[in-house]
């Protein structure tokens, strides 16, 4: 018989979560105004809300943040992190940055004038924000397939080459700062680039004389559906993989928030010089200054372990492998999920799910309440309120998609929670005929309302 796949890690140290009785987590909701971020986490039994910066450290790197080195200038632990990420990705030049989208700020802050374009691969919500701050566009390039949920294409996350060409055509080569690609493409659901891709849209960018900007915070799951799904790199290790996409770069934004497996920090990489020397103006106002940029040595020895155990194909297997289980348990109830299934998340089709929900009425956040009364599970609404309203009409903007996004933290929950998890959505979606009304907003703040929005039941 053969032998049925485990996780490549055992458990050295637990940290309690508490069951709660439905009527508890009624008025728990109610109190949080029906917004799940209102929510505290020990109101919580099994938080889904991000796998960012919930993953769970390794003892190799609880041991390496006893030995950080917290020098003001030139501290061991940032040399220990310049190492990795030149062994990692290959850049000679880095700056570290407390998070993701600090990285963003300062590297825009260089490259983005207003008037700009920026074309890319459904930029992610920060990275669009940095842009349009500055009174720039981002372009989204994304092939269309990646709209379509059903569509089983295996790199939903890859730029459209033709729609790319024609931007880089239309525009001055002045006007487009660099193109973006993110990895894995976050926003289409956890969907990676495929090699040919990154190599395609690398030679598009040298045909124009533009540079190519990685957005990194999942390369290593991108690298892993590379090995498992590309022609050519079934032999390759993932690190092989890491480097050869790589060669293709720029610079790299990266949230080590995701794919460094740390709680905060982040950095950006760099392949010359002048642009580094730049981007160290903006770092040392903005981040601190250029040897911890934000970061305390503890935390750059941590991130510097992190990225070689990212970038370890059983860790990658194990953690592909746990989101593909909760996605396929939830298929097998026939529950409509987004696929193929992606890196980081499952996301549940709410228009289909519930389709009794007015989308006037919040179709993904009804499921997303409807989850938590359930079993206590939070997950987050990628659906209208996210959206947003127009900027000049202010009315609602209905995206084409309503998703519930259950992002699965690292390293954190065990197969049984994903059992639990799949059971609860089968159990909502048993009793969907009678779910018809969702909410309606109370209070909104003008931008990013989705953070802070208080609702009420219809
Ligand atoms: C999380 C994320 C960011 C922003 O990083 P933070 O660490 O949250 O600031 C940028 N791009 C992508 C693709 C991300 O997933």
């Amino acid at each position: 018989m053969e032998l049925p796949f485990s996780e490549s890690y055992k458990i050295k140290m637990v940290e309690t979560i508490r069951r709660s009785s439905r009527s508890e987590r009624e008025q728990w909701i109610k109190d949080a105004k029906y917004n799940l971020f209102n929510l505290r986490s020990d109101q919580v039994f099994i938080d889904l809300l991000t796998d960012s910066g919930t993953g769970a450290m390794s003892d190799k790197q609880w041991s390496a943040m006893m030995v950080g080195d917290e020098s003001y200038a030139g501290a061991s632990s940032y040399h220990t992190m310049k190492a990795a990420i030149k062994r990692i990705f290959g850049f000679d030049y880095f700056l570290p940055t407390h998070q993701g989208r600090a990285a963003e700020n300062v590297l825009f802050s260089v490259l983005v004038k207003e008037g700009d374009v920026v074309p890319g691969n459904s930029h992610f919500d920060t990275t669009k924000g940095h842009i349009e701050f500055r009174c720039a566009k981002a372009i989204d390039c994304t092939i269309d397939e990646a709209f379509d949920t059903t569509n089983q294409h295996p790199f939903k996350g890859n730029i459209d080459p033709e729609k790319l060409e024609k931007i880089l055509k239309q525009y001055p080569k002045e006007k487009i700062p660099f193109i973006i690609l993110t990895l894995t493409n976050n926003t289409a659901g956890g969907q990676p680039v495929s090699m040919a891709n990154v190599k395609e849209v690398s030679a598009l960018a040298k045909k124009y004389g533009i540079p190519l900007l990685f957005d990194s915070a999942r390369f290593a799951e991108n690298a892993y559906f590379i090995k498992t799904r590309e022609k050519g790199y079934e032999h390759k290790t993932i690190k092989q993989i890491v480097l050869e996409i790589y060669e293709h770069a720029d610079f790299a934004t990266m949230s080590s928030k995701k794919d460094a497996i740390v709680n905060m920090g982040g950095f950006i990489g760099f392949k010359s010089q002048e642009w580094f020397r730049q981007a160290s103006t903006y770092n040392i106002m903005f981040e601190g200054y250029i040897t911890y940029g934000g970061m305390s040595g503890r935390d750059m020895n941590a991130l510097a372990q992190g990225l070689d155990e990212a970038t370890e194909f059983d860790y990658l297997e194990t953690r592909i492998n746990q989101v593909a289980y909760l996605g396929n348990r939830l298929i097998e109830f026939g529950i409509p999920i987004q696929q193929p299934i992606g890196g980081h998340a499952v996301f549940i089709d709410a228009k289909k799910m519930l389709p009794h929900v007015p989308k006037e009425e919040y179709v993904a956040q009804t499921l997303g309440v409807e989850l938590y009364l359930e079993a206590g599970i939070r997950g987050v609404e990628i659906g209208t309120l996210l959206a947003d309203r127009d900027p000049n009409t202010r009315e609602n903007r209905y995206p084409n998609l309503e998703l519930l996004r259950l992002a699965i933290p690292r390293r954190t929950y065990t197969n049984n929670h994903m059992d639990v998890i799949a059971v609860a959505t089968k159990n909502v979606f048993d009793r969907r005929e009678f779910i018809k009304s969702g909410y309606r907003i109370t209070w909104e703040a003008p931008i990013m309302r989705h953070f802070t929005v208080e609702l009420e039941k219809m």
